[in-house]
């Protein structure tokens, strides 16, 4: 076996290949960029590099700085993890030249499944189902724009080079071909640096199923049964699972052997994953296949009980696959959700920010968190978004789900918004119980997935004032440091009188005024809200309150930053803000600060003439934060004003971007 293995990556899939290093004996070695300093992959290696600076094109898809820390420090295996090099041929044969075994397939099936219009053209040969659809090399807007039309509405135009859901749009109508061509080019050209499309049909109610195979140097190869991953948004993965619900032994067997043919006809090593699109009549067409580990293997993992970087290290070694097909193990049901730091309400755009509290569901045999950073890290725009990964197992697809939905909700994250609610309301919502899956599923349920609980505030707003109560009694004590906190209250109480002072909290847009009562010598509080009285008692030790109301005991996390405040009951995060009474900020808020950007990001384009009416929905202007692109969209008929940056320019999230007069109906 190996003596030491470089990992060229970072984040969660780094932490988790040196785990398995470490369980087999196997030296570490990680390499960082300036961001990541101190991160969890860069401690938990026996030994790390730095390769740069922060973007990623100086530091991890440096290939040849990699190669020559791998040369100087006697690294004899690289694994490339999943993104970054780790479908890059060049780097894969970068390796080889070099005497180090690279822990993924040979460059040359990294090459065939480079791009997806070649693949798709093997694919054929090998007699393997394809959606239909255009992957020619004639590039000419007019002919892809033909076969679209040929083949009817709706297409989707896919980069060929894509990945990730970038490059990639799906086309409604004729008449808004041309923009979505452009736009998807633009997107392509930007994260892959070439924009080769292909068209294919638009499949409107698909399941996404995926087999994972794992093929040897010596003519073996297995497939490790199926993973659904339907549920998507912006076609990337958010909740993946295994096996698929509903999958007969016969489709699964069907399946498992169209994906080994496929593996068959590049000549396969390692680990890989062949993605099909499952109708709901049984057929089932091949996508692409990706040549490398993915993020969502650990379900695969937790019901056959295997470890996949084991098995690709041992590949790699040149060993024998460990199993026949007839022994691979199938057991109980696992999900895997992704957690990230990004906004559902608004259109999942990534988030960034320093995780202040982090706090995930305590690990064991049935619940497993796969991460690469912990609290007081930042979550930068450099990198994707991803915070974590929560995997659960358990021995059927109902108990797996209440697993899932009690994780989430232990999983507690201050300091940035993340999709942990989002998660929870789909993992929780009756029709994702029933297993109805297809890749609009969020779409379809949008309306569920995005409501925001229905907070019970006679239960919530008593434990939201006592934790303001304590909280300011925390700070005004005399080694709090900050007498002017907003929190600092407890000096408003004197002695030998009721003492009666109102609070006032927000939720939401929704403001609540509270009256607190304390007696002189009284242990108890007393809390009026909305003309009930509640007794309580309380303290606030770290970050739980032990609290007691009208003799209801409870604990509760606390995580507070800047000046919003959330409770981690067991039913819900609940986030409020003490809103202070005298502190003279007005908030101008009446133009509903729809034009600031959403993010730090590029301006793409202005889509609009300033001065020229608009209508509703239109799009205004094109943003681009981590390589996506994000359409400024006019709320109401009416005018640009004036663009506040031009194509091209860099932006600030939050900066305004344009001023828009809404058209006023007579
Ligand atoms: P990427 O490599 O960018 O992830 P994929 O080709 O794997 O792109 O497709 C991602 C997702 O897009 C799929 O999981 C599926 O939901 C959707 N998709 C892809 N092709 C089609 C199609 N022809 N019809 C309908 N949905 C599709």
């Amino acid at each position: 076996m190996f003596n030491k293995l470089l990992i060229a990556n970072r984040g969660e899939i780094s932490c988790r290949v040196i785990k398995t290093a470490r369980k087999m004996g196997i030296r570490t070695v990680a390499v960082y960029s300036d961001a990541d300093a101190n991160a969890l992959h860069v401690q938990m290696a026996d030994e790390a590099f730095r390769l740069g600076p922060a973007p990623s094109r100086d530091s991890y898809l440096q290939a040849q700085k990699i190669i020559d820390i791998a040369k100087q420090h006697n690294v004899d295996a690289i694994h490339p993890g999943y993104g970054f090099l780790s479908e890059n041929s060049m780097f894969a044969k970068l390796c080889s030249d070099n005497g180090i075994a690279f822990v993924g397939p040979p460059v040359l099936a990294i090459d065939a499944m480079g791009s997806k219009s070649a693949a798709k053209r093997i694919m054929q040969d090998a007699g393997v189902p394809l959606v239909p659809g255009y992957h020619g090399d004639d590039q000419s807007a007019e002919i892809i724009k033909k076969h679209a039309d040929d083949m009817g509405y709706p297409v989707l135009l896919k980069a060929a080079a894509g990945g990730g859901g970038k490059g990639m749009r799906q086309v409604w109508s004729s008449d808004e071909f041309d923009e979505a061509l452009a736009a998807a080019k633009r997107e392509a050209m930007s994260s892959f640096n070439d924009d080769i499309m292909l068209v294919e049909k638009y499949l409107t109610q698909p399941r996404h199923v995926e087999i994972q195979v794992f093929c040897d140097n010596h003519g073996n190869g297995v497939y490790l049964h199926e993973r659904d991953c339907s549920v998507q948004r912006r076609h990337q993965k958010v909740i993946e699972e295994a096996p698929a619900p509903g999958m007969s032994d016969a489709l699964r067997k069907q399946m498992g052997e169209a994906a080994l043919r496929a593996a068959n006809a590049i000549d396969y090593r390692g680990a890989g994953t062949v993605e099909f699109l499952l109708d709901a009549d049984g057929q089932f067409y091949f996508m692409e296949m990706n040549t490398r580990l993915q993020v969502e293997h650990p379900v695969t993992e937790m019901i056959t009980g295997l470890d996949l970087v084991e098995w690709q290290l041992r590949v790699a070694n040149n060993e024998t696959l460990p199993l026949s097909q007839a022994q691979i193990p199938l057991n109980g049901h696992a999900f895997e959700a992704r957690i990230y730091a990004e906004d559902p309400d608004n259109n999942f755009l990534p988030a960034t920010g320093t995780l202040q509290l982090l706090k995930p569901p305590v690990e064991g045999p049935n619940v497993r968190v796969d991460t690469g950073v912990s609290q007081g890290d930042e979550v930068s725009v450099y990198y994707d978004p991803m915070i974590a990964k929560l995997i659960v197992w358990d021995e059927n697809r109902d108990k797996a789900l209440a697993r899932l939905c009690q994780s989430l909700r232990q999983y507690h994250i201050e300091g940035l918004t993340t999709n942990i609610d989002f998660l929870y309301n789909l993992a929780a919502s009756k029709t994702f119980a029933q297993a109805n899956l297809t890749t609009d599923f969020i779409d379809r349920h949008q309306d569920v997935l995005n409501q925001t609980s229905e907070y019970d505030l006679h239960r919530l707003l008593p434990l939201a004032t006592l934790t303001i109560l304590e909280t300011g009694k925390k700070l005004t004590r005399p080694s709090s440091g900050d007498p002017y906190s907003p929190w600092s209250m407890a000096n408003h109480w004197r002695a030998n009188e009721t003492h009666i002072q109102s609070v006032k909290i927000a939720v939401g847009d929704n403001e609540y005024d509270i009256s607190v009562q304390q007696s002189a010598g009284e242990q108890d509080v007393v809390i009026v809200f909305d003309g009930q009285t509640y007794r309580c008692q309380a303290t606030l030790n770290d970050d739980t309150l032990l609290a007691s109301i009208n003799g209801h005991r409870s604990t509760t996390a606390v995580a507070s930053h800047a000046e919003s405040v959330t409770l981690f009951t067991a039913d819900e995060a609940f986030r409020f803000r003490h809103v202070m009474p005298d502190l003279g900020l007005s908030d101008d808020n009446e133009s509903g600060g729809g034009f600031s950007a959403p993010m730090n990001g590029t301006v793409v384009s202005l889509n609009v003439e300033p001065g020229v009416s608009v209508k509703a929905g239109q799009t205004l202007m094109i943003m681009e934060a981590m390589k996506m692109e994000h359409a400024i969209k006019a709320p109401s008929a009416g005018v640009v004003k004036e663009f506040f940056f031009k194509a091209g320019e860099l932006v600030d999230g939050g900066a305004m971007l344009l001023e828009f007069d809404a058209e006023v109906s007579e």
